[in-house]
């Protein structure tokens, strides 16, 4: 994973690379760097978050107006002083920065350890580094050649920003398989894993591809493909606000998200969802509507808090299109020869659009004939751009790395594809379709009002916030919910927690449960209500601790269980939009209360790049 950013022109490079790494903070966190051409290279690094690099070069001469910086999330090497990057080569004439792995660095590593080389990281990244130097000093060729050269050697996914010594002015990135934009400024490039270092500059972007190698310099960007033929930069405009990416207020970016899931959801219903005509404007899905009419099998391919969308999605389109639909972890679907068979509809979900392991799982599927329809958040990101067609989430950049708002506002595009197919198809009659498209339409005002029971949730965190284990329990469209809320709790507050179908509680973890376990169980009002009822008198039976998220005015429920956290009533197949809201408040609260940083949680990163 990791950040990357680079600059080059008249400005000096450090303010800019420093001020854009801590807006990737939440590509990784665990060591930071940066290499600045002021006649010769100058590398700081340092393991640790932004600010303490920052800290500890106080002092030290910042100077130069071409420079690179990487904000890192290991995955080969411990994280280190040593091992943050930027690498220098061996002749020290070379500093690089890589997000991604590469695959055959062992083999590489062999290769120049026998000539040679000597290495002062763990990392593959100063493997290919010297690879290239290596190259470069054989063929007696640019540094753009030898990258060239060195990355036809090279498998796995990398973005790489390289300097030279002898070349100040001059950037060289490249790219597979994880982003990179490049920013066209007057006089002066930019270079982010995301857009958001460059906002306040400038709006004109690139976005680069896969195998594209980019010469940046302050007045020129020449793109070009590992065969060193040209390729006409295609600049688009981006439509991101630099408020859209500051905490605006609130103590954490995610709570920021919470609080503006009314937004969020109302911005993806808007200009899509038509209440009076009851219709559903998707272009993006309109283009493929018959074919998704006539599949004989939906697969929801996605990672983390993503697949339990999905499996929420799975649900609503088993009962509204009448359509097999199979959730599948990116992971394993990309790694186990999945059969795919003609007029298979794949939908990829994801927040960043960048996931690897869900980008190539649809990339096989498509080679294979399948349709992909994508669900991002991430305008123009791999995932957008490899899909046939889909439909963005609309939620505005997400900072905080447990996922939130980008959840509810996929549940929302889902439930919106869901109605407009089955309405289509015929699977759904007219009374219930206008209740739903309704129902949706609600969803922001009811948010909102969740929103309201904050203070008491911040209570109850105080109140459980020692527990050592939580268990959280729903069924049909909730039971994905619990996943949910058990997944943000590990996340941001390091406490063991599990998400089971209320009923199947009985195989096994019905065993965990006594007077120390706080069970969280998603009970709100809908066709298995009075079973989940059953579930939690069985775990009051035996002395657990029940917080139950039911439905307003439901005071038979409230009445058996310890806590409550109240819910507006909605039809069961918009209530996860509800429902989720206060179990992302509990853990967020609990975080807090144990004095965790719950923006930026250890040993995790925002978007998933590596395998
Ligand atoms: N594989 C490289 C490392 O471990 C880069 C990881 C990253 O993307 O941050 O240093």
């Amino acid at each position: 994973m990791c950040g990357i950013v680079g600059y080059t022109g008249p400005k000096e490079a450090y303010p800019v690379i420093i001020k854009g790494l801590k807006r990737l903070e939440y590509r990784g966190y665990d060591s930071t760097g940066v290499a600045l051409q002021d006649g010769a290279l100058k590398v700081y690094k340092k393991k640790g978050k932004v600010a303490e690099l920052e800290d500890a070069i106080v002092g030290k001469d910042l100077h130069g107006h071409t420079g690179i910086g990487h904000t890192r999330w290991a995955t080969h090497g411990e994280p280190s002083d040593a091992n943050a990057h930027p690498h220098q080569s061996s002749s020290g004439k070379l500093a690089m920065i890589h997000n991604g792995i590469i695959e055959n660095y062992v083999q590489l590593k062999q290769e120049l350890i026998n000539k040679g080389y000597q290495f002062k990281s763990e990392t593959d990244t100063e493997v290919l580094l010297n690879f290239i130097e290596e190259i470069k000093k054989n063929n007696h060729c640019s540094l753009e050649e030898a990258v060239r050269v060195a990355l036809k050697r090279v498998t796995g996914a990398y973005v790489i920003l390289l300097l030279d010594a002898d070349e100040p002015e001059t950037i060289i990135a490249a790219r597979k398989g994880s982003p990179l934009v490049i920013g066209i400024g007057k006089g002066e490039h930019f270079l982010g894993s995301d857009a958001s270092p460059m906002l306040e500059y400038t709006k004109e972007v690139v976005y680069v591809n896969d195998y594209e190698l980019a010469i940046v310099k302050p007045d020129e960007l020449i793109l070009k493909n590992l065969g060193n033929e040209k390729i006409t930069p295609y600049v688009q405009k981006l439509d991101i606000e630099l408020a859209a990416i500051e905490k605006g207020g609130y103590e954490h970016f995610m709570l920021k998200e919470i609080f503006e899931q009314p937004h969020t959801i109302y911005d993806c219903l808007r200009g899509r969802l038509d209440t009076a005509g009851g219709t559903i404007i998707m272009s993006g899905i309109q283009q493929y509507a018959d074919q998704v009419m006539k599949a004989n099998r939906i697969v929801m391919i996605a990672c983390g808090t993503s697949w339990h969308a999905g499996l929420v999605a799975e649900y609503i389109f088993e009962e509204l299109c009448r359509i097999n639909v199979e959730v599948e972890y990116a992971s394993e679907f990309r790694y186990r020869n999945p059969v795919i068979n003609p007029g298979d509809v794949i939908i990829a979900i994801s927040q960043s659009g960048e996931t690897a392991d869900t980008l190539v799982a649809i990339e096989n599927a498509k080679a294979q004939g399948a349709i992909i329809l994508g669900v991002v958040n991430v305008v123009g990101s791999s995932i957008a751009r490899v899909s046939h067609g889909g439909a963005y989430t609309h939620a505005g950049p997400e900072i905080g790395v447990a996922s939130t708002k980008a959840f509810t506002a996929q549940l929302a595009v889902l439930t919106m594809i869901a109605l407009k197919i089955a309405h289509d198809k015929g699977t759904i009659d007219r009374d219930r379709y206008m209740h739903l498209l309704n129902e949706l339409s609600e969803v922001p005002n009811k948010v909102e009002t969740v929103l309201k029971s904050k203070d008491k949730i911040k209570k109850l965190a105080e109140k459980y916030k020692d527990a050592r284990d939580f268990l959280y329990l729903g069924r049909g469209y909730n039971f994905p919910v619990a996943l949910e809320g058990a997944l943000k709790l590990k996340e941001i507050s390091y406490i063991h927690a599990e998400g089971y179908p209320a009923a199947e509680m009985k195989h096994g973890p019905i065993a965990l449960v006594d007077e120390h376990l706080p069970v969280v169980v998603v009970a709100t009002k809908d066709a298995y209500h009075q079973k989940v009822v059953s579930n939690i008198q069985e775990i009051k039976a035996r002395k657990g601790k029940v917080i139950a998220v039911i439905s307003e005015g439901d005071t038979d429920t409230a009445a058996i269980c310890d806590d409550v956290l109240i819910v507006p009533e909605a039809d069961e197949i918009v209530a996860p939009m509800l429902s989720v809201v206060p179990l992302q408040l509990l853990a967020y609260y609990i975080g807090v209360a144990k004095g965790f940083d719950v923006d930026k949680p250890r040993n995790l990163a925002k978007s998933v790049t590596v395998e």
